[in-house]
């Protein structure tokens, strides 16, 4: 091997990025900045949450942030933890999330799921799982707040079975929950770690023989030493048995009980989920799988943010590294432009500030500066033509009428839809007869955002009309006929011309894939 080929080796070998996901107030933040903390990346806990509430204030159509107190675009951390580097891709935590909270997964080769106990999988969760599943990448789960009243554990994985599908193995298991929280038994290691109620920084760790030590009816008491040998017991005859080769192909996922905020289990989570996780993963490309010790340098923009800083009104392309080493003032191939262009201003994101850096490798994310360049989903590769094809489109599920106010806006108003199809914010159609525009998104959210960057970037008040409609699939037809789709439904146009058809519900649907049987109905555009 030669010597950068070693040092691409070495350097991918510590690295993990993995995205978490969660329902709101499972403790996201909470759990990131513990990890983040353990890694000496913040120095006090509540920077991150001090950042959340500070962002307002950077950016202005992030206003609409502050009015709702959310989070709308996903951020990336970076910590370095006993000879690891960690990316960490944050994903926005509100139900009315949208097409960059999919896309930002694509960037991470593994995610963490947090799950409350009290909760167990709810909405966003299950949608978020299904995009990572659809990848087939590893799922770590974390189940949070150990330290309430919750469900039982069984009960949590079956649940996660049945809404899920798929299997779970607990790594270790709670003595006690709630008040009478005691501690978790690590079944891997054969070790208990004590929760102090009292004070909760301490954390003491025991080695044991196994679930049946004395010792730990000692500690625990007669009931609920009981209760743990009870549940250990069927989980050793009953359970799945760890298997790495099934965790790493996403068919079952380690579960770890704990409590973030009281810094309980999240320690030996992380130091599991470092030894356990995929470290950078090749990606698919037009040249066949690239390696990220390929010595080339490549990779791809999955998302683009717009004035993170008002002062410059920049834009932000977010960039996946998938091969090679990233050197600052690099020049790169961008394919889709067919030229060539240096990467002189790479911003790295830390747990406080946007940094210049000087150097990155696979598996980290960059932000590269961006005056209009780029696209989500672009290529950049060192000499060659390499494309990848990581960034799917969502299929929209909300649609939406547009109408300017002002008629005489129309310039602006057909600037800012281009920009912000680009940038990913929305997907438009067209109407076949009257040129009407329709928005599609994932997420109400993105309606919202559409609304007051046009007004705020472009000076354009816009109307939006909900429509009825609540799938959208592309037609591929030798001969297309628009009247077979008035009931319920309509034809339209995407920006490449694409016919599209929007049903207002699964039965007008499934009617029109039935009668047309030479057609062919496809999820996102071909
Ligand atoms: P996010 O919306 O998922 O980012 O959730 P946050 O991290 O903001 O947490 C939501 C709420 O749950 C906050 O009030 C946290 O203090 C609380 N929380 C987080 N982890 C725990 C935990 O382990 N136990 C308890 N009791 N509360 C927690």
């Amino acid at each position: 091997m030669s010597k950068i080929q070693n040092e691409l080796q070495a350097e991918v070998d510590k690295r993990r990025t993995f995205a978490i996901i969660s329902h709101p107030d499972a403790g996201k933040t909470t759990l990131t900045e513990k990890l983040l903390l353990f890694g000496g990346a913040i120095r006090l806990a509540g920077s991150v949450k001090a950042r959340k509430a500070s962002k307002h204030a950077t950016s202005d159509w992030m206003e609409i942030e502050k009015q709702r107190g959310i989070s709308v675009t996903s951020s990336v951390m970076q910590f370095d933890y006993k000879g690891h580097r960690i990316n960490i891709l944050d994903t926005p935590g509100h139900q009315d999330f949208s097409e960059d909270t999919y896309r930002t997964l694509t960037a991470a080769d593994s995610a963490v799921m947090l799950i409350d106990v009290a909760k167990g999988v709810e909405a966003q969760t299950i949608k978020l799982f299904q995009v990572c599943a659809k990848r087939g990448i590893p799922i770590f789960t974390f189940i949070n707040k150990l330290d309430r009243e919750g469900r039982s554990p069984f009960d949590l994985m079956e649940e996660i079975e049945q809404v899920l599908g798929i299997r779970s193995v607990p790594m270790n298991w709670p003595i006690g929950s709630g008040r009478d929280l005691c501690g978790v038994y690590d079944r891997m290691k054969n070790q208990v770690e004590l929760f102090n109620g009292e004070d909760h920084s301490t954390i003491e760790v025991k080695k044991v023989d196994d679930y049946n030590d004395p010792v730990i009816r000692e500690m625990a008491g007669e009931y609920l030493h009981d209760q743990l040998c009870q549940d250990l017991e069927l989980l050793d005859v009953a359970g799945d048995p760890f298997d790495l080769d099934k965790v790493l192909k996403g068919e079952l996922t380690p579960v770890f009980f704990g409590s973030a905020v009281n810094n309980f289990g999240v320690q030996t989570f992380l130091e599991n989920f470092l030894q356990l996780a995929p470290k950078p993963e090749p990606r698919s490309s037009t040249e066949g799988m690239i390696e990220p010790t390929n010595e080339r340098f490549t990779g791809y923009v999955f998302k683009i943010q717009a004035n993170m800083n008002p002062a410059h009104r920049d834009r932000l392309a977010f960039l996946r590294i998938v091969s090679g080493k990233f050197e600052r003032g690099m020049s790169v191939r961008h394919i889709r432009a067919g030229k060539d262009i240096k990467l002189s201003q790479p911003q790295q994101f830390l747990a406080q500030d946007r940094d210049i850096i000087q150097e990155a490798y696979p598996g980290d994310i960059v932000g590269l500066f961006d005056p209009g360049i780029f696209r989500i989903g672009d290529s950049l590769s060192q000499g060659g033509e390499v494309i990848f094809n990581e960034l799917p489109t969502f299929s929209p599920e909300l649609f939406a009428k547009v109408t300017v106010k002002n008629a005489l806006k129309h310039k602006q108003y057909q600037k800012g839809v281009d920009q912000l199809t680009e940038e990913g914010t929305i997907q438009v159609f067209r109407t076949i007869n009257f040129d009407d525009m329709i928005l599609g998104v994932v997420g109400q959210l993105q309606f919202e955002v559409f609304e007051y960057r046009m007004k705020a970037e472009y000076g354009v008040e816009v109307q939006l009309q909900r429509m009825p409609y609540q799938f959208a699939r592309w037609l591929v037809d030798d001969k297309v006929d628009a009247s077979k789709f008035r009931i319920n439904s309509t034809l339209v146009k995407d920006k490449k011309d694409n016919y599209v058809v929007l049903f207002e519900n699964e039965y007008a649907m499934r009617t029109a894939v039935d009668k047309n049987p030479t057609a062919q109905f496809l999820e996102t555009a071909p």
